[in-house]
C-alpha cells in the first residue's frame, strides 16, 4: 500500500501574510509531492510496502539515504501542516502550556531555544519541539532527519515543527530566515499540538 499525499487541511492562501499561498501551493505540491513519490518508489517492492512512517522511521539507519530523505520529507511536512493553521498562535494552556513552563522556565524562554534552534540550524532541516523521558526538550535536524529516527541525536516524539529550508520561505522573505522564524508563532495551532503532546508516550 503506497503512502498517499495528505490534503492541506486549509487553503493555500490561509496563513496569509506570515507564509504566502505560492510558497504553500509549491511546497505542498511539488516538495511534498515529490517526497511522497519518491518515498513510494523506494520502497516499491521491499516489506517496507507494509509498515507504518513510523516503524521506517525507528529503523531509519537500516535503510537506504532515497528512504530516510524521502520517508523524512514525507513524515515531517504532514506534521507541518497540521501544526500551522488559520486563527492560529497565542500560547498553549492547559497540560501542554504546564509542560513547557515546567520544562523551560516560560513560554517566552521555549520560544527563544525554539527560534535559537532553527535560526542556528546551519543550511537545510528543521526545529522541533520534542517529548522523550526528559519531559519537552528543543533540538534541530539536518536535511529530513527528525527525532524518530534511531539514528538522531535527540530522540522523542516530534509534536512541533518548523521547516527552515529555504523553499519554506524564501519566495516571501529572501534571506530573512528570522523574519519567517518569528511569524512562525503567528500560525501555529496549539490545539494540535496539545493532541499530539497527549497522544506521547
Ligand atoms: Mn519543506
Amino acid at each position: 500500500m503506497a503512502f498517499k499525499l495528505p490534503d492541506l487541511p486549509y487553503a493555500f492562501n490561509a496563513l496569509e501574510p506570515y507564509i504566502d499561498a505560492r510558497t504553500m501551493e509549491i511546497h505542498h505540491g511539488k516538495h511534498h509531492a515529490g517526497y511522497t513519490n519518491n518515498l513510494n518508489a523506494a520502497i516499491e517492492g521491499t516489506d517496507l510496502e507494509n509498515k507504518s512512517i513510523i516503524e521506517i522511521l525507528a529503523n531509519i539507519s537500516k535503510h537506504s539515504t532515497a528512504i530516510r530523505n524521502n520517508g523524512g520529507g514525507y513524515y515531517n511536512h504532514d506534521l507541518f501542516w497540521k501544526v500551522m493553521g488559520p486563527n492560529g498562535g497565542g500560547t498553549p494552556d492547559g497540560a501542554l502550556g504546564a509542560a513547557i513552563t515546567s520544562s523551560f522556565g516560560s513560554f517566552d524562554a521555549f520560544k527563544e531555544q525554539f527560534s535559537k534552534a532553527a535560526a542556528t540550524r546551519f543550511g537545510s532541516g528543521w526545529a522541533w519541539l520534542v517529548k522523550n523521558e526528559k519531559g519537552l526538550v528543543v533540538c534541530s535536524t539536518a536535511n529530513q532527519d527528525n527525532p524518530l529516527m534511531d539514528l538522531a541525536d535527540v530522540k522523542g516524539t516530534p509534536i512541533l515543527g518548523l521547516d527552515v529550508w529555504e523553499h519554506a520561505y524564501y519566495l516571501h522573505y529572501q534571506n530573512r530566515r528570522p523574519d519567517y522564524i518569528s511569524n512562525f508563532y503567528e500560525v501555529i495551532n496549539w490545539k494540535e499540538v496539545a493532541s499530539r503532546f497527549a497522544a506521547a508516550k
